[in-house]
């Protein structure tokens, strides 16, 4: 609809007082709100219940390393501008909440794997930790995007059928993935679903699914392998019979060719965990990413 310019200067006017007087200018029903996610796969599932009422702004992008981020000063500022913030929890996050206090913001902030059961994983041999990458079970994105929903209507109280609504349509979105993730790992033979994989992110889509992710042993720790490494893991491939190799530290191609020459095992694709892939990739949303996964892993096992 388009506005005269009178009742525009007339609405400025009431925006003026409404600051004043430390409310929005707009009517409940129709102001926008602004939320932030700490990380590009949380963002996409407040994006999925905010729907149109909710503006999103991620901290941490597709492709960024959600582990090891270093916040800006304009990440202060979009947390202090925000009427409510996601976070991960279970550790994924250390940054945010240093972040939180030096923002100076009393944004609400709401832990989404709040009622999850987490798991364990190993970050050093022989010490175990909180898993946090909870979100690789669509059951768990579930209790998440419950969470993200009871979040909103919580600061937008005008809101909570949209979110109620958006909610639901999407559950029955993660309803269908989860059923479909399911039915594709099944299809795989039992004694073939075991994968080597430097991903230590997966830990919870193979409990939920069934598939065993086994660390590759190597010898060096610096990220990109070395052929000493690539020795060891054929030796490891032969000797547990693995079918699937999924290795994101080793980029040189003739290294993976020889890892599928000497043992005969698929060596798959890229995997999406903690990030989604930039807007038109193969995992731009959670939904895709999920379903991006099991295919890989299942084209690579069906081998
Ligand atoms: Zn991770």
């Amino acid at each position: 609809m388009r506005r005269c310019k009178t009742s525009r200067r007339v609405l400025l006017l009431a925006g003026f007082a409404a600051a004043l007087l430390g409310r929005p200018a707009a009517t409940q029903d129709t102001a926008k709100i602004t939320a932030a996610a700490t990380f590009s796969i949380l963002g996409d599932l407040v994006r999925q219940v905010g729907g149109d009422r909710v503006d999103v702004v991620t901290l941490v992008g597709p492709d960024g390393d959600v582990h090891v981020y270093s916040p800006t000063p304009g990440d202060a500022k979009k947390l202090a501008d925000a009427r409510i913030v996601f976070v991960n929890g279970l550790g994924l996050e250390g940054w945010v909440t240093r972040l939180v206090k030096a923002s100076g913001t009393r944004t609400p902030v709401v832990t989404v794997s709040n009622g999850i059961t987490a798991r364990k994983m190993e970050d050093a041999p022989g010490h175990l930790v909180i898993d946090p990458h909870a979100w690789q079970s669509v059951a768990n994105a579930k209790i998440y995007v419950a969470n993200i929903r009871d979040g909103l209507a919580a600061v937008d109280p005008a809101g909570k059928a949209t979110y109620d609504a958006n909610a639901a349509a999407y559950l029955g979105k993660l309803d269908r993935l989860e059923k479909e993730v399911h039915a594709a790992i099944a299809r795989v033979p039992a004694d073939r679903r075991r994968v080597i994989t430097t991903h230590d992110a997966l830990g919870y889509f193979g409990d939920a699914y069934g598939l065993k992710f086994i660390a590759p042993e190597r010898v060096s720790t610096d990220s990109e392998a070395s052929a000493k490494d690539v020795a060891k893991i054929i030796a490891q491939i032969r000797r547990e019979k693995i079918p699937a190799v999924f290795l994101e530290n080793i980029t040189d191609p003739r290294l993976m060719n020889e890892i599928a020459r000497e043992t005969g095992a698929a060596v798959g694709g890229t995997l999406y965990s903690d990030a989604l892939s930039p807007p038109g990739g193969p995992a731009a949303n959670y939904i895709e990413m999920m379903r991006h996964n099991a295919r890989e892993l299942t084209k690579a096992l069906a081998r």
